[in-house]
């Protein structure tokens, strides 16, 4: 049986940047995945602004080795295509310059994504890989720590401190840590690839559209690079289940009928099958940490409700995961008290953010709002540029919970 320090369990976004951090602090750690890199994950492969800058806080270098990939399409802002079909299109940067600009977002399939991140793994000698290898048994030792084991029940990792990075459906965080899908919180989404997609965005705008008779779910076009597109819907699991809802079903039916969906997708070609994953909401606080061990990523229910961007509050929270391993080694506490340093540092960033959102997927309640606020942007340009700034300012987009901004809207 292998015996480690710190054990990272799962190696996509959250697992490989807590990796990658320990790593600079000379701290060596386990990293285990269950498959071989590189590998698919059900996505809609948008990267934010907040991704490139967590790659920065990895290594300065990174954000311009990510840009200089063939695999990830440059983009420039976000179209949104509200219930009445007015198209409120909003860029990440107003006054944006392509030639020029640094881009704020990328999209990129996760199979390259995931292992771009891992080939940066794979230099760093304090961290030792494994591939392929599923653990399923998490036992308690009498010293503190876990004992890891396979399907089988074979041991195969001790460790004293685990890092959960294993994703949404993390049999640790729901035997172990104790924390239950909740409906309420938690999104179903299907994924589709398609070539030959007509009307794309020249600059790479994303485009999120919101239907009426599919409110408060949503469907997604995104370019990818090699003139391909991630296409697929979102919506929250309490309510698939309470209108008994097909998503697969509904997806292409809206595809088939939308009346200028239909056009553009009438010579499109779906190139892979369409497939399901779950997302994991943060629109909730949980406890993400306990004795020995903390939860990232999806494992610790860190998805924006609203935007249903997962990727950077993945990477974010192995950063500080890092910092507080580095903290549990340093003072030799795993104790769950200590621990919740974590949780702490993990909520002072995202929690803002996170409650907004939970605030802003409830306006989908309201879709004439949602009509006035694509209506009016679309004409003055100082509520266009307002809603720009929100992407990047926080206490911007504040403004979104007060009944003030939105008295405005409706009576200027
Ligand atoms: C349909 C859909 C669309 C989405 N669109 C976006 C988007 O456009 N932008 C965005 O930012 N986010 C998006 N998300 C969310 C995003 O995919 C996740 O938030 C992100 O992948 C979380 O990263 P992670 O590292 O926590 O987990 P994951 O990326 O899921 O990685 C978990 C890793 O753990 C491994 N693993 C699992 N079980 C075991 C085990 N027992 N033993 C060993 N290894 C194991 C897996 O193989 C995997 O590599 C979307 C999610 C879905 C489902």
């Amino acid at each position: 049986m292998h015996e480690t320090d710190v054990c990272i369990l799962g190696a996509g976004p959250a697992g490989a940047t807590a990796a990658l951090h320990l790593a600079t602090k000379g701290i060596p750690s386990l990293l285990i995945d269950k498959a071989v890199f590189p590998r698919d994950k059900v996505c809609g492969d948008a990267l934010s602004g907040k991704v490139v800058n967590e790659l920065r806080r990895i290594s300065p270098e990174l954000p311009a080795l990510l840009g200089a990939q063939q695999e990830a399409l440059p983009s420039w802002g976000i179209h949104f295509i509200s219930p009445g079909g007015q198209k409120l299109s909003v860029p990440f940067k107003y006054d944006y310059r392509p030639e020029q600009d640094v881009p704020a977002g990328y999209i990129s399939k996760r199979v390259d994504f995931d292992n771009f991140l891992i080939e940066q793994v794979r230099q760093r000698p304090e961290v030792e890989l494994w591939e392929g290898v599923a653990l399923h048994k998490y036992e308690r030792t009498a010293q503190g720590g876990f004992v890891l084991s396979d399907k089988q029940g074979q041991p195969l990792v001790q460790a004293r401190l685990l890092l959960v990075a294993n994703g949404a459906q993390s049999g640790f965080t729901r035997h172990v840590a104790g924390l239950e899908q909740e409906p309420e919180h938690y999104c179903a989404g299907l994924r589709a690839y398609y070539r030959g997609v007509a009307g794309m965005d020249a600059d790479n705008f994303i485009e999120l559209h919101f239907f009426r008779d599919f409110l408060p779910g949503y469907l997604w076009v995104f370019p990818l690079p090699g003139g391909q597109a991630n296409v697929g819907v979102g919506m929250l699991s309490s309510e698939v289940s309470r209108k008994k809802i097909n998503l697969k079903k509904e997806m292409l039916q809206m595809l088939a009928t939308h009346p200028d969906l239909k056009q553009r997708f009438a010579n499109a070609e779906l190139i892979d099958s369409i497939r399901g994953y779950g997302l994991p909401l943060g629109s909730r606080k949980r406890v993400i940490s306990g004795d020995s061990y903390m939860l990232l990523g999806d494992a610790g229910a860190l998805i924006d409700p609203f935007t249903g961007e997962g990727i950077s509050n993945a990477m974010i929270s192995g950063r500080w995961a890092a910092a507080q391993a580095a903290q549990c080694l340093e003072q030799q506490d795993f104790s769950a008290a200590f621990m919740r340093g974590y949780d702490k540092a993990v909520y002072n960033r995202l929690w803002k953010e996170l409650r907004l959102s939970r605030q802003m997927q409830k306006l989908l309640k309201y879709p004439w709002l949602f009509n006035q606020l694509a209506s009016k942007a679309s004409k003055n340009q100082a509520l266009a540029e307002t809603i720009s700034c929100m992407f990047n300012d926080i206490d911007m987009r504040q403004r979104l919970r007060q009944p003030s901004f939105y008295m405005r809207l409706l009576f200027n």
